[in-house]
């Protein structure tokens, strides 16, 4: 169906997003789904039985608090402490929001001004692009360029102008698996102090590094703490994506600023589920070094099978997803590679072209995600092989 008669200015050209797309191109064909990040396993025993003991008891069943219930806002506080040293106050520090995907809305709405300018690195996760329209603001793309897809930090510099608002950073990166190092880090938080940025930096992948790889917050960096709205959700790192529990933490004046949006978004969302968060932020170390370990062999066979199979790929150093490019094949076109892959081998992918503004930068790339069980994976890069022949 054609909307675009009836669709505003801010939105023209945000069709559905290329998940919608290859999710049902999935189901249509029966092909094996690498192509939406979602664990095909459920997160842990405990932390479902957490849910269900809330929903039973009455906790959670009514609006929770607008800022989130004081038991998950004080278990958020904590794991910034146990996990970077970061002191954030559970009650004027943290909020609770519908998900990553609400926090990055939230904050945009509250923080743009239409005509403001947004650096963020291309390739984008998708909703940034739809978040900064939406806000009436501009994007200008920084461009990760492969094979190393690390930010060209002079590059940075001489995006930002007068205009310039907000740096919109995602580490670990989706889709490229970048993580930022400490020195790249330390470079930008001193850009934005310099000429004076907020900075709104996406982490929801903070748990999930790989080789001694280690994730490192911009908020913990000197002048960062004012200027700095950390995002991160329980969906990636417990396995539960369709529980939309994520948070924001930053100073006072900032949480209060996007809480000012999001209240007029959902308001609240998650009740009881909120409470099961607050007990898995509490699981040991061993879980979360477990879940590393899990995803880094599953990263290895599905690299290994895509390299078997003719791909280039990219080793991620985080996250849940392979980029690969298929110019070995002869191909040129991600978008048209991913919508034939079902009929040539039943496994469904994701174009990264779609992710950028620059349109030769990711022509080629195609992503693969690797959060599904082992059988899966191996199953399917059985049936890539066929693209070799
Ligand atoms: C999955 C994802 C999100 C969305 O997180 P939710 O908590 O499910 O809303 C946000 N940012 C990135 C980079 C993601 O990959």
């Amino acid at each position: 169906m054609d909307a675009r008669p009836l669709l505003n200015r801010r939105l023209d050209g945000l069709g559905t997003t290329i998940f919608a797309e290859m999710s049902a191109l999935a189901t249509a064909t029966g092909a094996i789904n690498l192509g939406q990040g979602f664990p095909d396993t459920d997160g842990p025993e405990a932390v479902r039985e957490a849910a269900v003991r809330a929903l039973r008891e009455g906790r959670g069943n009514q609006y929770p608090p607008g800022p989130g219930v004081p038991e998950l806002r004080a278990a958020i506080s904590e794991h910034q402490r146990r996990f970077y040293e970061l002191t954030v106050d559970p009650d004027t520090e943290v909020l609770v929001t519908a998900g990553a995907t609400e926090a990055i809305a939230a904050a945009m709405l509250a923080l743009l001004e239409p005509g403001d300018e947004v650096i963020a690195f291309e390739p984008f996760y998708d909703s940034y692009a739809a978040c900064v329209a939406m806000a009436g603001a501009t994007r200008v793309p920084l461009t990760l360029r492969a094979p190393s897809f690390r930010p060209d930090l002079d590059e940075l510099r001489s995006k930002i102008t007068p205009r310039t608002r907000l740096l919109l950073l995602n580490t670990p990166h989706n889709p490229t698996g970048t993580v930022l190092t400490r020195d790249e880090l330390g470079a930008i938080a001193a850009l934005a102090v310099e000429h004076d940025l907020l900075v709104v930096t996406d982490e929801v992948y903070e748990h999930l590094t790989f080789d001694g790889t280690a994730h490192v917050p911009i908020a913990a960096f000197p002048g960062m703490r004012e200027r700095t709205v950390s995002i991160s959700s329980a969906g990636k790192t417990f396995s539960f994506t369709g529980w939309k529990v994520g948070w924001v933490t930053a100073s006072a004046p900032l949480v209060t600023a996007v809480r000012t949006a999001k209240q007029y978004l959902t308001y609240v969302s998650a009740g009881p589920f909120q409470y099961a968060v607050a007990e898995a932020l509490r699981l040991p170390d061993s879980f979360f070094d477990g879940l590393r370990a899990d995803l880094r062999s599953k990263r290895d066979l599905l690299a290994d099978g895509l390299t078997a199979a003719g791909f280039e790929v990219y080793l991620p150093q985080g996250t849940y997803f392979v980029t690969t490019d298929v110019a070995p094949f002869g191909e040129k076109d991600a978008y048209a590679f991913c919508r034939a892959l079902p009929e040539r081998c039943g496994v469904v992918a994701v174009p990264n072209s779609v992710f950028y503004d620059d349109p030769e930068a990711g022509r080629s790339q195609v992503r693969f995600t690797f959060c599904k069980r082992k059988g899966v994976l191996e199953e399917a890069t059985t049936r890539l092989k066929r693209l070799a022949v």
